[in-house]
């Protein structure tokens, strides 16, 4: 845990001091759960925004994107059921005065279970090597199933207990549990409340006519508002998706954990309409493309799991969370939810207009049915840049740290370097980074020593670095230097283009 935490830290500093993420107005000390992306972060959020948004819209003809705007009627989130459902049970410690989500402290209590089961299994797994059968194993140990039954038992309970809304008897929960403050240790805990998470604001000049309006807290209404709209004019035919990103706002009770939980933070959403009886084929194949969309960047299909929510929203008949292992365990990076026809039809019934689509194969009008795959695009960057961050130690016995980003999402593609700032070599060098900027993100540096400069990019992501040195003049050749592998190879700089590109293009990427 320790190790964990200490981790953790590094990503934070690293982020801070490579230019990625800034803590909101920091020179005010800052605001709570609010961050800003630097010079390198802001590269890395679009490029990680552009990947999803081409392996959605490009990457399929029957997907179109959406800017909605962040302000919308206020009945919306009437209809959307935000107003009276978008909450969050809170529980506080009597003694830390510390606030705690009160499904969040069952769920890490599970998940202790589940690590406490794991470690069972690595420990026989190790002692019977080759042989051993872990499906045997998982279904035959006392301990493990002990463990497992344990945490069944509390996680339904407490989906049964906030479907029905009775709050007191979460709060019994958490007692018979004996879950523990983590900052007090005591069990000292007040009744749970629910505590709604929309920020409300007002639109006009004056105090008696002004509306009453919330900052959206997802993006998804933006596209079920606008479902008619985009089917009629893109003349769309089910089945199809509508895309957007954008800011959501939510005043998250714990905000913690850096840019995992913010109070302002953007989505990538996907709204994929089908025919109702449909919606189990189509949640399945989202399912899969989601993982696949993952795994392709290479951050270790070991470090993703599904996680089936049992306790449903109140909109969806199924839905499961695509979780990532963070420097702080295995949590939610992305949501993938069948919501039925719940939003448009409740759009219907407050707007009075019909939302329906006329499917000429069956010759009838309905409401379709909704998939939907949602990601926060903050929590992906996190995911991304705490994986990429490693401290490698070299055959000559001293370290490095690498940031070991993708190369198709890195910030800067390539650092042209002259080995010394004389001999023509600069003026070389300057011409490289004038014929490559038309492709790609790169920069000049000419300070401190070569190995230096490489170390410099390592740590700031570059994966390729380009070295221009007396050879050059005579030869037009240059070095490339692998980030991760830490290769040099000898190139002629009109392959310079052809080379990056091939390892930084979306069709490479993507599978
Ligand atoms: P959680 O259970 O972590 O609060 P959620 O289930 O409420 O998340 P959704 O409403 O499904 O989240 O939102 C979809 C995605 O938006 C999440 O998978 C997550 O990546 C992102 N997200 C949600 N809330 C936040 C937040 N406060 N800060 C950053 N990203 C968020």
């Amino acid at each position: 845990m320790a190790k964990q935490e200490d981790q953790f830290k590094k990503v934070i500093s690293h982020a801070k001091e490579y230019g990625y993420i800034f803590g909101s107005s920091e020179i005010y000390d800052g605001l709570s759960a609010v961050y800003d992306y630097g010079q390198n972060g802001v590269e890395l959020k679009k490029n990680i925004r552009e990947y999803w948004w081409k392996s959605m819209v490009n990457m399929h003809q029957n997907i179109v994107g959406l800017d909605a705007a962040i302000f919308m009627h206020p009945t919306t989130w009437k209809a959307s059921g935000h107003v009276d459902a978008f909450s969050d049970p809170l529980i506080d410690n009597k003694d830390s005065k510390k606030r705690y989500r009160a499904d969040v402290l069952v769920e890490d209590y599970a998940e202790k279970l589940n690590q406490k089961a794991e470690k069972e299994i690595a420990k026989a797994a190790k002692c019977f090597g080759d042989s051993f059968d872990r499906a045997q194993f998982e279904a035959t140990n006392p301990r493990v199933l002990g463990y497992r039954e344990k945490m069944k038992a509390a996680t339904g309970r407490l989906a049964k207990s906030l479907d029905a809304d009775d709050l007191a008897d979460v709060k019994a929960l958490i007692e018979e549990l004996e879950i523990v403050c983590p900052v007090s240790g005591s069990k000292n805990w007040t009744d749970v409340r629910q505590f709604n998470l929309m920020f409300g604001t007002k639109l006009g000049a004056s105090a008696e006519t002004a509306t009453d309006l919330y900052l959206r807290p997802e993006t998804a209404q933006g596209i079920f508002v606008n479902f008619l709209n985009v089917q009629k004019t893109g003349r769309m035919k089910i089945p199809f998706g509508i895309a957007q990103t954008g800011k959501a706002f939510r005043n998250e009770i714990v905000a913690r954990q850096f840019i995992f939980r913010m109070r302002e933070f953007e989505q990538m959403e996907m709204q994929f309409f089908v025919r109702p009886g449909e919606e189990m084929k189509w949640y399945e194949y989202w399912k899969e493309t989601r993982l696949n969309w993952h795994t392709s960047l290479g951050l270790g299909e070991e470090n993703y799991r599904f996680h089936d929510h049992e306790k449903l929203a109140h909109y969806a008949n199924a839905a499961t969370d695509i979780e990532f292992n963070f420097p702080f365990g295995f949590k939610e990076l992305e949501g993938i939810h069948s919501r039925t026809d719940f939003d448009l039809k409740a759009h219907e019934e407050f707007s009075g207009k019909k939302l329906q689509f006329f499917d000429p194969e069956l010759n009838e009008s309905y409401v379709p049915y909704v998939v939907e795959t949602s990601i926060g695009l903050d929590r992906m960057f996190l995911a991304v840049f705490s994986n990429s961050l490693q401290e490698e130690e070299l055959e000559d016995g001293s370290s490095r740290v690498v940031l070991k980003l993708p190369a198709i999402l890195a910030p800067v593609k390539v650092a042209v370097f002259p080995l010394v700032k004389k001999d023509g070599l600069p003026e070389i060098a300057k011409k490289i980074v004038d014929d490559l900027k038309f492709d790609f993100n790169v920069i000049y540096d000419e300070k401190d020593a070569v190995g230096k400069r490489y170390r410099r990019q390592d740590a700031a992501g570059t994966p390729f670095c380009i070295t221009v040195d007396h050879d050059t003049i005579k030869d037009q050749t240059v070095t490339i230097r692998h980030r991760d592998s830490m290769k040099q190879e000898r190139i002629a700089i009109q392959d310079i283009n052809a080379i990056i590109e091939q390892q930084v293009s979306f069709k490479s990427w993507i599978s």
